[in-house]
């Protein structure tokens, strides 16, 4: 993989404008990462209440690092400057790279891909950072799939070092290497990963949510599942809270997904503690409930 990024890394174009769709959890995360190292980004949602909370997200951070004496109030207004929160497609007209981070449900995601199409010009490049939805299926419905990739971040964007940069099989190298230029540039460490259910990450981490589902279902509690592996295994959360933080209906998306792509691997189980979670509406951290209780 890095022998590759390195040869691609020659074919990158500049990336000096950036627009993000979405600005829950993850569109949020990646516009301040964005911001903070340096390139200026369109928020875009469809929720004037979604753009507050991106941005309040964001003030939080900086004034989380402002505390811990890492940075300065005019630090935080340069980052603050360098987001532009809109419900308008027309900002993002200029920018060398849209990341689309809406709900994860294949009809919308096309739906607001093509949006893109029809808002940028043809030199510019789309990805999505959808978890599961085949990055071939969501490039069908684009008029030019060759500029158009994933580029699936982890929650919290801004401490996870990781991004699958996923390529679809009408992907361009130049497209590749501007994504995997672009994520060094905020700080992260890209990866290649071909399409398939799951990509790299959560065809290792679903088999492990599956492990933890029955455990729970043979009546172990999940509270000491948690435990175990957060202080005697030493991992920074256990799968109850990891799911809270993921979110238990995107949780539940994926489940479906690896299941349907990989049936005899990965089959859905017959007692299903998230579809459980789901259908109480116990969503996690997002709506203050889910394994804990967070109000
Ligand atoms: P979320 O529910 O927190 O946010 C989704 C946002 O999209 C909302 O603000 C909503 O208003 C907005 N939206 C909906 N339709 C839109 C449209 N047509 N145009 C613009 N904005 C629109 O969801 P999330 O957890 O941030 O997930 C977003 C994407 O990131 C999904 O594809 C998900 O699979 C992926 N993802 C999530 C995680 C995670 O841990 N939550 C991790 C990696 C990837």
């Amino acid at each position: 993989i890095k022998n590759k990024s390195k040869q691609l890394a020659k074919q990158s174009q500049p990336i000096a404008h950036s627009a993000v769709l979405g600005a829950g959890i993850m569109g949020g995360g990646i516009a301040y990462q964005s911001a903070s190292k340096g390139t200026p980004v369109v928020m875009k949602d469809i929720a004037q209440s979604s753009l507050e909370l991106g941005l309040n997200e964001a003030s939080k951070l900086l004034n989380g690092q402002i505390n811990r004496g890492r940075s300065t109030p005019e630090k935080m207004a340069k980052v603050l400057n360098n987001i532009t929160a809109t419900l308008d497609y027309s900002a993002i007209k200029h920018c060398n790279i849209t990341i689309e981070a809406v709900v994860e449900n294949p009809k919308v995601k096309s739906q607001v891909l093509q949006e893109v199409e029809q808002h940028t010009s043809t030199d510019s490049i789309i990805a999505s950072n959808t978890s599961t939805i085949s990055i071939d299926y969501l490039a069908s419905h684009l008029t030019h799939p060759q500029r158009f990739c994933g580029m699936h971040f982890f929650n919290p964007v801004h401490k996870m070092p990781l991004v699958e940069v996923i390529r679809g099989q009408h992907t361009s190298d130049e497209t590749l290497a501007t994504v995997v230029h672009y994520a060094n540039k905020m700080g992260k460490t890209p990866i290649i990963v071909n399409d398939c259910p799951g990509f790299f990450v959560n065809r290792v981490l679903f088999p492990y949510f599956s492990g933890f589902n029955q455990l729970v279902v043979d009546g172990a509690d999940f509270v000491q599942i948690d435990n175990v592996m957060e202080k005697q295994f030493g991992w920074p959360m256990g799968p109850a809270y990891l799911l809270d933080v993921v979110g238990i209906d995107t949780g539940c998306h994926a489940q479906k997904v690896m299941a349907d792509g990989f049936p005899q691997r990965m089959s859905l189980p017959s007692a299903d503690i998230m579809k459980l979670m789901f259908d109480s509406q116990r969503l996690g951290q997002k709506n203050g409930q889910g394994f804990y209780q967070y109000i």
